[in-house]
């Protein structure tokens, strides 16, 4: 058993708090927002994870986990300290490493004893030293600490299954010892360990996150040629995922990618280059194919419905993603201010994010689900992929619409059975829209190498 704490109880900070709490550890997360810390001392979660709330309120019965807003008692007999703050993205795409900076000087007033410091935040290569530097700096007295980067690889929505079985755990460090302890920590998650240096460490998040994003925009450029050609990009990318130097995921051609990471950290991945003198001329065409995404729902609208002022469309879906309330640089956001300036009454519903979309879209109309929001609508536009999207009584959602319109921006319906239920359908690159007279789907039969 070990004393850990953690900064920062957002998506990443509370999952490493409560999953190393719940792996037998004692655990102080801290944050300097009170009203978080507060709230966690209740029992209220500060954000929407599945499973999250029973394995904080478990361990924190256990009396393995506790919540505070003071460095001094965070950092009482503590082991290692987890630096889990934001690294949002500053005026010209860098990463703003404010949040990084100020954690970094508390943990230096704060400290008495010696100490590991670990970096799960996405940070400019670079950044470990930087932070090294700066906690030397700022100790009142010398104390030996080292500084760990551990970046943090989770998805939000399934948070808790890949911080307990990570693909991978990687360390950089320039203390050998200090990776080592930290490993240790880790080797209940059984995951391959990778120990290097904290350079090549910081870089394989970036590398990491730009790959994935990199593989978004290809398959989005792949359905829009798939579009005009009368190929359907499902099937393309199931034909695909297949080969295991593809493989399946990542390749869901829609309004692209967005959340809290892989658009900030793309951005800063790109400066990080140019600072370097390098063109990132494959990661530039990513962002931009990306960018692009999201106008094709309502190119599409203005396409069946001409001027869009005055007319009733309903979202479905706001998060960015499914399973999450994260609506950090979600399409949704765009899409919504879009079709507002062109002067359309916008509702939406989302099963999560409601109440964080409330207060970044005021002008758009929550609606308590799915089939209130069809009332009366000319359009509905499937921005998340939510699974209970995907099973819903469609005649119902049909005549109750003032036009049986769909666009759907993350193919989670079959434009066969769509158009046959007598709805205006489109998908993204799905060929020539369900008006194929072939076979509708992919089929692999057994045994086939
Ligand atoms: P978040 O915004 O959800 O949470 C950050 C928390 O840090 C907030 O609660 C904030 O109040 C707190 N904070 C800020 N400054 C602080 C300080 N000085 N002391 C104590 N607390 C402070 O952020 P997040 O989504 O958890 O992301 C954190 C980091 O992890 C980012 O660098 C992000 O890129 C990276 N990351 C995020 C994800 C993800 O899916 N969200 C996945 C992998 C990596």
């Amino acid at each position: 058993m070990r004393k850990i704490s953690v900064i920062g109880v957002g998506y990443v900070g509370l999952v490493t708090a409560a999953c190393f709490s719940d792996l037998g550890n004692t655990v102080i997360a801290l944050d300097i927002d009170e009203s978080r810390i507060s709230g966690l001392k209740r029992g209220e979660m500060p954000i929407y994870e599945p499973g999250l709330e029973e394995l904080v309120q478990r361990n924190m019965q256990a009396g393995r986990l506790s919540f505070t807003t003071s460095y001094k008692e965070s950092l009482k007999d503590c082991e290692f300290i987890f630096i889990c703050v934001g690294t949002p993205s500053g005026v010209d795409g860098e990463a703003d490493l404010k949040y990084v900076e100020s954690a970094a000087r508390s943990i230096a007033e704060s400290m008495h004893a010696p100490i590991i410091v670990i970096n799960k935040s996405t940070v400019p290569v670079g950044t470990g030293d930087w932070v090294a530097d700066l906690i030397r700096d700022a100790q009142p007295k010398p104390i030996d600490f080292q500084v760990v980067s551990c970046p943090e690889f989770l998805r939000e929505g399934v948070a808790i299954a890949d911080f307990m079985s990570p693909h991978r755990t990687v360390l950089g460090s320039t203390s050998l010892e200090a990776a080592d302890k930290v490993a240790q920590l880790h080797l209940p998650l059984r995951s391959p360990i990778v120990i290097t240096d904290l350079r090549t460490a910081e870089m394989i998040k970036y590398a990491s996150n730009a790959f994935l994003a990199t593989k978004i925009s290809f398959i989005n450029e792949i359905a829009d040629i798939c579009e005009s050609l009368g190929a359907d990009v499902k099937e393309v990318a199931a034909g695909m995922g297949f080969d295991p130097r593809i493989g399946k995921q990542f390749l869901d051609a829609g309004l692209g990618y967005g959340g809290s990471c892989f658009p900030k950290d793309v951005k800063a991945l790109v400066y990080m280059a140019e600072e370097m003198g390098h063109e990132a001329r494959i990661l530039n065409s990513v962002m931009q194919v990306n960018g692009e995404r999201r106008n094709i729902l309502i190119e599409r609208l203005r396409q069946l419905l001409g001027d869009l002022k005055g007319r009733r469309v309903g979202l479905l879906g706001l998060a960015f993603k499914a399973n999450t309330d994260d609506m950090r640089d979600a399409p949704s956001i765009d899409i919504a201010e879009e079709l507002l300036a062109a002067g359309a009454k916008v509702h939406a519903f989302d099963p999560v994010a409601m109440e964080n979309a409330k207060k970044l879209l005021p002008k758009v109309e929550m609606a308590k689900d799915a089939y209130e929001l069809a009332k009366g609508t000319d359009a509905l536009l499937v921005v998340t992929e939510w699974n209970e999207f995907k099973n819903l009584d469609l005649e119902r959602i049909r005549d109750s619409m003032q036009q049986p319109i769909i666009l759907d921006g993350r193919n989670i319906y079959q434009p066969e059975q769509m158009n046959s239920l007598g709805f205006t359908y489109f998908g993204v690159g799905r060929g020539y829209n369900g008006q194929r007279k072939t076979k509708t789907e992919i089929k692999v039969r057994p045994n086939a190498a």
